[in-house]
């Protein structure tokens, strides 16, 4: 769940006014102020228990408020989630497909030797030319790496 948090920007639904003469628009803002009904937070804290202060950049001025609500879809006098909030949050799994680390066992190549110890491959392969003759002779062959299945990396 994303909480605000101060200095974050998000969308402020401005109110038209009464005659339609003007719409209500997203604008710009900067969270000033979030607080939270419980402290500290629990990690499922929906952001519909936040009301936030609002620097709400309008074309023509700027506009502070305190104690706007949260609404999920854009209603005048709330706050919302900029519409792109998904693309920060697919950026966001990329990082973390990123934040696999490459296997102990292999040393990331995905195989180990069939050696007692299971170096890791990449060792194994080296080794100058001289000093791997089991390796030339077969008697030390690589195998797919357990840890990693192959792949080289392991989740963190
Ligand atoms: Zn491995």
């Amino acid at each position: 769940m994303r909480h605000p948090s101060v200095g974050v920007i998000v969308h402020y639904q401005s109110y038209g006014t009464p005659g339609g003469e003007y719409l209500p628009e997203p604008r710009a803002a900067i969270i000033t102020a979030a607080s939270g009904p419980t402290d500290p937070l629990s990690a499922d804290e929906p952001p519909e228990n936040f009301a936030v202060g609002l620097c709400v950049l309008n074309p023509t001025g700027l506009f502070f408020k305190e104690e706007i609500p949260f609404a999920a879809n854009p209603t005048p006098g709330h706050w919302n989630w900029p519409p792109n909030v998904d693309v920060d949050s697919e950026i966001q799994a990329l990082v973390e497909l990123s934040e696999s680390r490459p296997c102990r066992r292999c040393d990331g190549c995905g195989r180990v030797a069939n050696s007692e110890d299971a170096e890791p491959w990449s060792e194994w392969e080296a080794l100058p030319p001289g000093s791997d003759l089991a390796v030339q002779m077969g008697v030390v062959r690589p195998v797919t790496c357990l840890d990693c299945n192959g792949s080289g990396t392991v989740d963190l």
